[in-house]
C-alpha cells in the first residue's frame, strides 16, 4: 500500500519538477493527472487520475456527462532504469443516457493508455507484441521483464495467438502544452 514504511517518495531531481520529469519519461500518461510518483519495493508506482467530465458509451455511442462511480485500475507499464513501473489509475464509470442501450453504466477508458479490460498500458502492450514476434518462449519471457512487464511464457504465447498481423508502428512526436489538471498534454504527429 502507499503508507508503506518502504515506499520512497520522488520529488524531483534538483533543477527538474517532477512534472517535467514525467511529462518526458511517460508521455503516454499526457491525458491524465499524475498525483504521485514513488517507489514502493523494486517497483515504480504511478498514482494518476483522470479528468474527463464526459465519456462515449462504447455500446451506443451515446454521449455521457453523467458519472456513476470511480474506482482504481493497476496497468503494467514498461520498465524505466530497469525497474517495473506499476501504474494506479483512476477512472470514472458512467452512465448510458441511451434507455435502448444494454449497458447501463461504462468505464472510461484513456485514448493512447487504456484498452477495455486491459491489464497493461498500450505502450506495454506493443512492447510485449514487438518482443513475441521476435522471440517466443523462455527467452522472450526474460527479455520481456527485463524491457517491459514482468510475463509469463503462457502470456507471451498466448498474446501471439492473439495478434492479427505485425503492428504498424508509428514515429510519434510529441509537443507539449499543460492541462488545466497540471498534467501535460500531446499532440502525435505521425
Ligand atoms: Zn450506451
Amino acid at each position: 500500500m502507499f503508507s508503506s514504511v518502504a515506499d520512497v517518495l520522488i520529488t524531483g531531481i534538483a533543477g527538474v519538477s517532477i512534472k517535467e520529469l514525467v511529462a518526458v519519461l511517460f508521455p503516454h500518461l499526457a491525458r491524465v493527472c499524475v498525483d504521485q510518483v514513488f517507489r514502493s519495493g523494486a517497483s515504480v508506482r504511478i498514482r494518476a487520475r483522470t479528468a474527463t467530465s464526459e465519456a462515449k458509451c462504447p455500446g451506443c455511442g451515446a454521449l455521457s456527462q453523467r458519472r456513476h462511480s470511480h474506482y482504481e485500475r493497476r496497468l503494467s507499464d514498461t520498465a524505466v532504469g530497469n525497474q517495473e513501473v506499476l501504474i494506479h489509475l483512476r477512472v470514472h464509470r458512467f452512465w448510458c443516457p441511451n434507455d435502448a442501450c444494454d449497458k447501463k453504466t461504462f468505464a472510461e477508458q484513456v485514448p493512447g493508455l487504456t484498452v477495455r479490460y486491459g491489464r497493461r498500458s498500450i505502450t506495454a502492450g506493443e512492447a510485449l507484441g514487438d518482443i513475441v514476434l521476435a522471440l517466443v518462449g523462455r527467452a522472450g519471457a526474460r527479455l520481456a521483464e527485463r524491457l517491459a512487464a514482468a510475463v509469463s511464457r503462457m502470456t507471451l504465447t498466448r498474446l501471439i495467438r492473439n495478434l492479427p498481423a505485425p503492428p504498424s508502428r508509428l514515429r510519434r512526436c510529441w509537443a507539449w502544452t499543460t492541462s488545466p489538471c497540471g498534467a501535460a498534454e500531446s499532440t502525435a504527429r505521425s
